[in-house]
């Protein structure tokens, strides 16, 4: 089985890599988060994730140069600049604040303490709670799942499960929640990218590690 804290490992050459994966992941799957959107919000989360994955792709010698905190802070704030939406600064304020907790050689247990700060963070800045049809619908159980001691695939796993559950629910945060009743049925857009994100740095895990 492998350690999520092997995250510690990753060197430079892992990180442009796995940067490049997401980058992929995201752009081969914009069509169809961008139809989820098109069904419970304005049509635009795939165009917005594919441009800011892109420019992240675009930095990648730069990111990979610098330690894993800064790293993560300088990826965040330019999904901020570059993703827009409600899910760019969304999503950015999880990375940086992941890279301003993590530490410079994060254990299991300092990685994942990290990534519940950085999980509540979205909350506080989306004025959000789980429940909702959100992204946190996914981020919680990702920390959840964590904490459980479970293995990369165990945790991309719960995350699919996550956002699958996010269909039924009629939303009450985000753009979905102007629908009312009429957002149940679709999956919510934002949770479909985390889960995606979640399995690409799994497989990356499972095989590079
Ligand atoms: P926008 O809604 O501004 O068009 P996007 O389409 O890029 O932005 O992103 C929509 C996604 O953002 C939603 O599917 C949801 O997961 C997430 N989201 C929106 N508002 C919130 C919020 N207040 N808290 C957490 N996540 C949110
Ligand atoms: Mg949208």
């Amino acid at each position: 089985m492998i350690e999520v804290d092997t995250v510690t490992m990753l060197k430079p050459d892992d990180i442009k890599a796995l940067i490049g994966v997401l980058s992929q992941v995201i752009a081969e799957h914009a069509d169809e988060l961008t139809a989820l959107d098109a069904a419970i919000g304005d049509g635009d989360h795939g165009y917005n994730m594919k441009r800011g994955f892109e420019a992240l792709a675009g930095e990648a010698d730069a990111l990979s140069a610098k330690p894993i905190g800064e790293a993560l802070k300088a990826a965040g704030m330019k999904l901020v600049m570059t993703v827009g939406g409600a899910s760019g600064p969304l999503f950015g304020t999880l990375l940086m604040t992941l890279g301003k907790e993590i530490g410079e050689t994060p254990d299991r247990a300092a990685f994942n303490g990290a990534f519940r700060k950085a999980v509540d963070s979205v909350a506080a800045r989306g004025k959000s709670e789980k429940g909702q049809k959100t992204m946190l619908d996914v981020l919680y159980p990702i920390s959840d799942a964590l904490d459980g001691g479970g293995d990369p695939l165990g945790i991309s796993v719960a995350a699919e499960k996550a956002a699958e559950s996010t269909i039924p629910v009629v939303a009450s945060r985000g753009r979905a929640s102007f629908l009312g009743e009429r957002s149940a049925g679709h999956m919510d857009p934002g949770s479909r990218s985390a889960a995606l994100l979640t399995k690409a740095i799994a497989d990356f895990m499972e095989k590079r590690l």
